[in-house]
C-alpha cells in the first residue's frame, strides 16, 4: 500500500506555504493515504491550518517542549520511528527540509531523492543536476522500503486549502539524542515579504558596488511590495546578508515577477529563477547572458533608471 507522510514546516504560529507545495508534489505518487506530521510545543493552530490542506487524510501531531524549536536533530529520530508505517516520506526542499531529511535518511540508512521537480510514478522522479543544466530521471528500486524525498517548492503549486483532515495526537516515540540543543534565534535582517515565497522579487548584483548603493534595490522593492534578493557576487562582497542569495547555492525561487538589476546572468544564478514568471533584466551590457532568459530587458545604467522607475511606479 502506498502511504505517504509529509513533514510540516511552520514557525510556531503559521504553517509554511512550502508544506502545501510538498503535499502537491507528494500527491503525484497516487497514495492511498496521505498524512502530515506536525511537531511543536503547542501546535494546535498550526495543526488546524494543516488539516485544511486538500489531499491530506490525517494530521498527526507530536507536541511537547522538546519540539518548541524546529531542531532537525530532535525531530529526525521521531520521523525515523514513524517511517515503518509509510512507503514514502516527503518534505519541502527548504532550509528546514534540507536539514531534516538527510538526518532521517542517515538514521534509516537509506538514500534520499533530493529536489524532486516532477513525480512520474510512485518510485520515479525528475530532479535537476549540474546546477539545473540537466534533468535526470531517478528510479528508486522496489527493494528500498521507504522512499525519502525533498520536494522543490518552485516546481509545484500549493495544494488548495479546502480540505478537512482528521487531527490525531501522537506520543513522542524517540528519546532526545542529547547532542544538539537550541541556543538562540536571530531574526532575518530584512523587512518586507519573505524571499522564498514572495510573488515579486527585485535582486541586485555586483554592479551595485556597495551596501550603501544597494539601497536603490530596497527602494524599488519597497515601491513594488517585493522581496529583495541578490547574486552571490553581491553577497560575497558584503553588500547584503547571505540569506538574500538567489541561485544554486542560495534560494531557489519562483516569483511571478523577477527583476534582476546589474546581474550578468551566470548559470548558477539562473538556476535559482528557472521557474520565475516574468523576468526583467536591467544591465548596461547588451551582451549580458541575463538577456537570453529575460522577458523584458533594459540596456541602461541602473543608477539612472532604477530611481526613475521607482518614481514612475510611485506616481
Ligand atoms: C559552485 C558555484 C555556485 C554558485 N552559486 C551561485 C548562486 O547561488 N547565486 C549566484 O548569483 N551566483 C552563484 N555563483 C557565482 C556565479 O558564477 C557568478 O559569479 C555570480 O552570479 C555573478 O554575480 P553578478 O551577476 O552580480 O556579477 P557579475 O557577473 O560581475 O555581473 C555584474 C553585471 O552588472 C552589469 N553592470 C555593471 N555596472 C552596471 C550598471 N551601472 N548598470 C547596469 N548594469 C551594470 C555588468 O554588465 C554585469 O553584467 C556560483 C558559482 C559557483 C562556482
Amino acid at each position: 500500500m502506498t502511504k505517504v507522510l509529509v513533514i510540516a514546516e511552520h514557525d510556531g504560529t503559521q504553517l509554511s506555504v512550502a508544506t502545501a507545495k510538498a503535499v502537491k508534489g507528494a500527491e503525484g505518487v497516487g497514495a492511498e493515504k496521505l498524512d502530515l506530521v506536525v511537531f511543536g510545543n503547542d501546535p494546535a493552530s498550526v495543526s488546524e491550518q494543516a488539516a485544511k490542506i486538500s489531499g491530506v487524510d490525517c494530521v498527526r501531531v507530536v507536541s511537547g517542549e522538546d519540539f518548541a524549536e524546529p531542531l532537525a536533530a530532535r525531530m529526525a529520530p521521531e520521523i525515523a520511528k514513524m517511517a515503518s508505517d509509510y512507503s514514502h516520506l516527503f518534505v519541502a526542499s527548504t532550509t528546514f527540509g534540507r536539514d531534516l531529511m538527510p538526518r532521517v535518511a542517515g538514521l534509516l540508512r537509506l538514500n534520499q531523492v533530493s529536489d524532486v521537480m516532477a513525480v512520474l510514478g510512485p518510485r520515479s522522479f525528475k530532479r535537476p543536476i549540474y546546477a539545473g543544466n540537466a534533468i535526470v530521471t531517478v528510479n528508486v528500486p522496489e527493494t528500498v522500503a521507504t522512499v525519502l524525498a525533498t520536494v522543490r517548492t518552485a516546481s509545484f503549486a500549493a495544494a488548495q486549502m479546502t480540505g478537512s483532515a482528521t487531527i490525531e495526537a501522537l506520543e513522542s516515540q524517540a528519546s532526545d539524542p542529547g547532542h544538539t540543543r537550541f541556543v538562540g534565534r536571530e531574526g532575518s535582517s530584512g523587512e518586507g515579504p519573505d524571499l522564498s515565497s514572495a510573488s515579486r522579487v527585485v535582486s541586485g548584483g555586483r554592479a551595485l558596488g556597495s551596501a550603501d548603493a544597494f539601497k536603490v534595490i530596497y527602494g524599488l522593492a519597497n515601491t513594488l511590495g517585493a522581496a529583495v534578493g541578490a547574486s552571490r557576487a553581491a553577497v560575497d562582497a558584503g553588500y547584503v546578508p547571505n540569506e538574500l542569495q538567489v541561485g544554486q547555492t542560495g534560494k531557489i525561487i519562483a516569483p511571478d515577477l523577477y527583476i534582476a538589476v546589474g546581474i550578468s546572468g551566470a548559470i548558477q544564478h539562473l538556476t535559482g529563477i528557472k521557474d520565475a514568471g516574468t523576468i526583467v533584466a536591467i544591465n548596461k551590457d547588451s551582451e549580458a547572458p541575463i538577456f537570453e532568459v529575460a522577458d523584458l530587458g533594459l540596456v541602461a545604467d541602473l543608477f539612472e533608471v532604477v530611481p526613475e522607475l521607482e518614481k514612475l511606479i510611485s506616481a
